[in-house]
């Protein structure tokens, strides 16, 4: 079959790999009919790098029609319609019974002690061949592909797998105060669902970005935005909306690749209530840029706010200010999305035709396996208006 392989940084090819087999009773083949490229995809695409084998199979963002099943599934079987958890998770173990099912025991990759095995996300969880291909196995079956209605077209669900969970769980995370504010950085597909998910729960978002057409999306789902390119310090202008205090919620949805904000600044600010020995170390740390949005984060949120993290951040990032978060009195949630934790949430809203979360606007293209390279291209550098590439191994 055809899969998008991963060959060195920004290097992706579609490629003939082996077709995949039920090799265990739980495991699942799903024919794909749509397949997300996440800002997670990034992530490989340039900087983990090292942690990638070349012809590892990309993709965490899958759905389709069951193709075959082992014998210990039996809740889908095929020709059923399915979207697939980017989590594999055993749905029986101590923290599957516990919804924590990022962190299921049973497929987490002891080697590193990391969390629950991934799809696509190479020896970094459990070298799982991804969702980008034609045919995808399915581990854990028994459990994990959540069965969806006939009828509407792949991107009302698709965004079950990954999108819609984990921007359900940012917003949960950041718990919000009733009508409360929640600032949320990064209006990637991300972004653009959990501000949509706060605006649906009654809350009031405030976006931020800087790319115009992602500003726009928000705009037109109700959203009112900051566009971070056009201020020197965004916390000012989000003090100016909350009463002078700063949000009662931030949520993270950009990750460790932040871009384009005046990073040796925020450092600054951040580090003048730090001893000038450890500000000093602070602004000489190489990741201090890619802590840039956390420090925001830290800047916006009101004193005893909450910050929730989606964007992934990865090895060590230091120094965090300290000081300031415990003067502030801050909570801070994080993690991977524990996804079938919210499809009890999140189904009636995507099956609802009147489509309370505008699932239908969030797809800005959709293309052939076969121009995957061209679709990781532009969602990385953010042209020609992509904000969510869907890929259609079978069209
Ligand atoms: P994305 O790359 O499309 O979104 C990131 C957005 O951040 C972009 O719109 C970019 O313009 C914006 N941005 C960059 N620098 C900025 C700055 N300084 N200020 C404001 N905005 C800035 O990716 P996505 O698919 O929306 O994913 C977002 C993050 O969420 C990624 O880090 C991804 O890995 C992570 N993620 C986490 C989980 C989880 O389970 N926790 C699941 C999926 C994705
Ligand atoms: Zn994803
Ligand atoms: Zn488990």
């Amino acid at each position: 079959m055809k899969a998008l392989t991963w060959h060195g940084p920004r290097d992706v090819r579609v490629d003939d790999v082996p077709d995949p087999r039920v090799e265990s009773g739980t495991d699942a083949i799903i024919r794909v009919t749509s397949s997300g490229i996440c800002g997670s995809d990034l992530h490989l695409y340039e900087v983990l790098g090292p942690f990638l084998d070349a012809g590892d199979v990309l993709g965490h963002e899958a759905m389709g029609v069951v193709e075959e099943t082992g014998p210990e599934v039996s809740h889908i079987a095929p020709g059923d319609r399915v979207v697939v958890p980017f989590n594999i998770s055993c749905g029986r173990c101590w923290m599957c019974e516990r919804g924590l099912f990022a962190q299921c025991e049973t497929t987490q990759v002891s080697e590193q002690g990391s969390g629950a095995a991934l799809f696509g996300y190479t020896r970094l969880y459990g070298s799982v061949p991804g969702g980008q291909a034609e045919y995808l196995r399915v581990p854990q079956a028994h459990f994990g592909p959540v069965k969806v209605p006939e009828g509407p077209p792949d991107e009302q669900f698709v965004y079950l797998s990954d999108v819609l969970p984990t921007a359900w769980q940012a917003v949960e995370y950041a718990d919000v105060p009733r009508g409360g504010s929640v600032v949320i950085f990064g209006l990637g597909p991300i972004g653009q669902m959990a501000a949509r998910i706060a605006r649906h729960r009654g809350f009031q978002p405030i976006g931020i970005d800087i790319v115009p057409e992602r500003l726009n999306m928000a705009q037109r789902h109700g959203i009112r935005t900051i566009d971070a390119s056009e201020h020197d310090d965004v916390a000012d202008v989000v003090r100016e909306l909350t009463d002078g205090r700063g949000a009662d919620s931030v949520i993270d949805a950009v990750g460790m690749e932040a871009h384009g904000s005046p990073v040796a600044e925020l450092g600054q600010k951040v580090a003048s209530v730090l001893p000038e020995s450890i500000s000093e170390r602070l602004m000489s740390t190489a990741g201090i840029d890619r802590l840039s949005v956390l420090y925001q984060c830290i800047d916006c949120v009101r004193r005893g706010g909450t910050i929730s993290l989606s964007g992934v951040y990865g090895g060590m990032a230091d120094p965090i200010p300290m000081l300031t978060l415990f003067d502030k009195g801050v909570r801070i949630a994080m993690g991977q999305a524990h996804v079938k934790r919210w499809i009890p949430d999140l189904m009636p809203l995507v099956a609802d035709e009147s489509d309370p979360l505008g699932v239908r606007d969030l797809t800005t293209h959709r293309m052939p396996l076969a121009d995957a390279p061209h679709g990781y291209d532009i969602f990385q550098r953010k042209e020609d208006g992509a904000i969510k590439v869907l890929l259609e191994p079978h069209s």
